[in-house]
């Protein structure tokens, strides 16, 4: 499919060119090329990208050959419907009769970034960029580039909500504590932690271990790299959490895991095979180990503190850019990366505006989490 793509875009921009026109461009063809006339092409592909990506391109032109349903139902019946003030093609929808464009709802709706900026943006997130140095890579404020991370770690999300794993599945669950970052300190559910050697907490000693203070992340990755890492809720892992995530497992998967109850459960609700890891040993009797996940598992922990704290808030989001960089590494060359990234997450819909990004819902309950402490105003926060 990925070739399909660029094979197509390569005869549609082709056809302007008199050296090669009439030329069908597909893969076939491009296997039977020599090696000066795949030169000949190379010279004439420089061209056409210089001539087409300047540091005005917009991401309007990206897009816009793209559209393929309404934005608000999902309709694929609409037709051309006059231009906007910047020359841009407007749609309505025959069955919503809503008016919109190719970048409406995606996450260059309302951005006055160029692709250039975008481009370098993603380039910098592939490679975990802080947002100040995302500020100086782009020129951007940090406001903007916080703006564009989470606009677009939501468009990624499209790889894991759509994925079915099957085979052979690692299936382990890791923890984080609750991260309250970014919320202000009137709307926080609970009296700051207390630092240092001298710290007197009320709650060490009852509330050790893994318990409803931590949050739950679901990870499962099967024999082809598909992964599952999502943020399953407050506490240990439990047959509930991992039913909610049926639907992401094949009937026709081996569950491999440790002997825990709860994922025992789970595979026997749904009927999957099992292969377990007794707990004292690392490998099932076949010699299969869960050593994807911990390694999902480690880069998820090096990333909290490279960033000092990953809130809660956006955990979700961290996650599912994490699982798409991992898809990139294992399927294609590092300098594809940015291009792939870019292509992936551009038509996507973004639930929400800018200025509604710091109050998305919390992944999990702060009420069950802090209920010990006081009662009473976690509806301001969740
Ligand atoms: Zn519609």
């Amino acid at each position: 499919m990925y070739y399909k793509l660029h094979t197509e875009n390569l005869k549609e921009d082709y056809s302007g060119y008199e050296e090669v026109e009439n030329m069908l461009i597909n893969q076939e063809f491009i296997n039977h090329l020599t090696p000066v006339e795949i030169s000949f092409i190379r010279i004439g592909i420089d061209k056409l990208f210089k001539e087409k990506v300047t540091s005005e391109t917009t991401n309007y032109e990206n897009v816009s050959a793209h559209v393929t349903c309404c934005p608000h139902c999902g309709s694929k019946r609409f037709v051309k419907n006059g231009f906007n003030p910047h020359h841009r093609q407007k749609y309505r929808c025959k069955d919503c009769r809503s008016i919109f464009m190719a970048t409406t709802g995606t996450m260059f709706t309302h951005s006055k970034t160029s692709f250039d900026k975008w481009s370098t943006f993603i380039a910098g997130e592939l490679n975990c960029l802080t947002l100040e140095q995302q500020s100086v890579a782009t020129g951007l404020s940090k406001t903007t580039c916080f703006n564009m991370r989470h606009k677009l770690y939501k468009a990624a999300s499209k790889i894991q909500n759509e994925v079915v794993l099957s085979g052979d599945i690692e299936l382990d669950p890791t923890y984080t504590s609750i991260n309250l970052k970014g919320t202000k300190p009137k709307n926080m559910p609970r009296y700051s932690k207390h630092r240092g050697k001298s710290r007197k907490s009320t709650s060490s000693g009852k509330l050790r271990g893994i318990n409803h203070h931590k949050v739950c992340i679901v990870t499962a990755i099967d024999e082809n790299d598909n992964i599952l890492y999502k943020v399953g809720g407050l506490g240990r892992e439990s047959a509930d959490i991992l039913n909610r995530f049926r639907d992401h497992f094949s009937p026709i998967s081996t569950i491999i895991s440790d002997d825990s109850h709860s994922i025992q459960t789970f595979v026997s609700d749904n009927k999957l095979k099992s292969e377990i890891i007794p707990s004292s040993g690392t490998a099932t009797p076949s010699g299969k180990t869960v050593s994807s996940t911990d390694e999902l598992h480690s880069e998820l922990k090096n990333l909290i503190r490279w960033k000092r704290g990953i809130s809660t808030r956006h955990l979700q989001g961290y996650l599912d850019w994490l699982v798409l960089r991992k898809k990139l590494k294992y399927t294609l060359d590092m300098r594809k990366w940015k291009s792939e990234a870019y292509m992936t997450t551009m038509m996507e819909q973004i639930p929400f505006r800018c200025n509604e990004i710091t109050r998305i819902p919390l992944p999990v309950n702060l009420f069950t989490a802090y209920g010990e402490y006081h009662y009473g105003i976690f509806s301001f926060i969740n």
